[in-house]
């Protein structure tokens, strides 16, 4: 665990928090809850995670993912017995514990420009990389590839995105392991600052994620709350704090959540 900014005083937002009757916790999923995998579908959260979100719940913590995946996805994988609120894609879709959601439209141009960034499917497939095609965008992965295939799949993939993301609204972004064609506009801050500005004043309040695209997030939280890098290393990061999953994570969550003293 690293304090990353002095001006905070951590000790004291961590008690606060724990003695508080309420918080609000937005957690990003992959690399955070969950260590990465090369097949995204077996990226489960680390053992006992589940049960402590559950505890934490139970004891005035409203918690929030805040996800580049797709809602539904996202709540197969961490499979919480309580009813969860999600942000999916990079801020594109919200689900309410209720089951009520809201989604952002594509488009007709937007549309036309990802359904031309899979052109490229074939050519990153025989580099030994993946195409995701979600809703809002299109994922090109090269997490697992040679240091050679990673260069050449980017080289690809940037070469033509580039183009598209110009002529037709869109934007290219980098995540950890691989670069993404989405909505411009949407992202991780837009989902924080929803939610700082439907939550009360003095409500404690933290963002946790590991990826540049949490970056945001930990820059919309500044001031109201706590950003917090969870990552095996630390980089460059506008977080206030780095901790080292997964046990500096659990160590977080119960000491914040007010479940240690
Ligand atoms: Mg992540």
């Amino acid at each position: 665990m690293q304090q990353l900014t002095a001006s905070v005083d951590l000790e004291r937002r961590m008690q606060v928090a724990a003695n508080a009757p309420q918080r609000l916790l937005m957690l990003d999923y992959d690399g955070t809850l969950a260590p990465f995998q090369v097949d995204p579908a077996l990226a489960l959260p680390y053992p006992g995670l589940t049960d402590l979100l559950e505890r934490l719940a139970g004891q005035g913590t409203r918690i929030v993912v805040v996800t580049g995946r797709p809602a539904d996805q996202c709540e197969r994988l961490l499979a919480v017995r309580f009813p969860l609120e999600i942000w999916g894609c990079h801020g594109g879709e919200r689900r309410l514990p209720d089951g009520s959601a809201w989604r952002h439209e594509l488009s007709a141009l937007q549309a036309v420009g990802l359904l031309r960034a899979t052109a490229i499917k074939q050519a990153v497939q025989a580099l030994g990389g993946r195409l995701e095609i979600k809703r809002l965008a299109v994922a090109a992965h090269h997490r697992g590839c040679p240091a050679q295939a990673v260069h050449a799949i980017r080289a690809l993939v940037r070469g033509d995105w580039q183009a598209l993301a110009r002529q037709f609204d869109l934007s290219v972004v980098e995540f950890d392991g691989g670069l993404e064609l989405r909505l411009p506009g949407l992202g991780k801050a837009h989902a924080v600052e929803v939610m700082l500005a439907e939550a009360p004043t003095a409500l404690p309040i933290a963002f946790l994620g590991d990826d540049e695209t949490d970056e945001d997030g930990f820059r919309a939280v500044r001031g109201r709350g706590l950003g917090v890098l969870v990552r095996p290393e630390l980089r460059p990061t506008a977080a206030d704090l780095w901790i080292q999953p997964p046990e500096e994570l659990f160590w977080f969550l119960e000491r914040w959540g007010g479940l240690t003293g």
